[in-house]
């Protein structure tokens, strides 16, 4: 299963961030792109699990969406993705959501009219935060 390698590797580099400080983590959060096909859920779950028995056993595990961000490479403005697609028809938003890197062919930018435009954020999974004890 794809998210269980992810999730291992998550909870590895979190066990790896305590040791090297030397200080008990209290939470962390892991951020999961807008775009990114994993399950939120899913995750979550895993990661309760996967961090039973190591050195983060105890830390609480937080979830967040981060959003995806496009930027237009002409004029440099950055837009949301999803304001980006709304105004867009339903057969298109539903290709975009396969594919995401349609949006530049479907889109353009709504302030020069570009569509040289660029996924910046949304796309992964990564830890966000880490809170460590006093
Ligand atoms: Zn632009």
């Amino acid at each position: 299963m794809h998210e269980l390698v992810i999730v291992s590797g998550i909870v590895e580099a979190v066990s790896d961030l305590a040791r090297r400080e030397g200080k008990r983590i209290l939470t962390f959060t892991v951020a999961v792109g807008e775009l990114a096909s994993f399950d939120k859920n899913l995750i979550e779950e895993l990661l309760n699990e996967v961090k039973k028995g190591s050195l983060i056993e105890d830390a609480e595990a937080r979830i967040e969406i981060e959003r995806a961000e496009v930027l237009c490479k002409s004029c440099e403005a950055i837009w949301g993705f999803s304001d980006l697609i709304e105004p867009l028809g339903e057969n298109e938003r539903e290709m975009i959501h396969f594919l995401p890197e349609l949006v530049s062919s479907f889109s353009k930018c709504p302030k020069c009219g570009s569509r040289d435009l660029e996924i910046r954020s949304g796309r992964g999974i990564r830890v966000s935060y880490v809170e460590f004890e006093e």
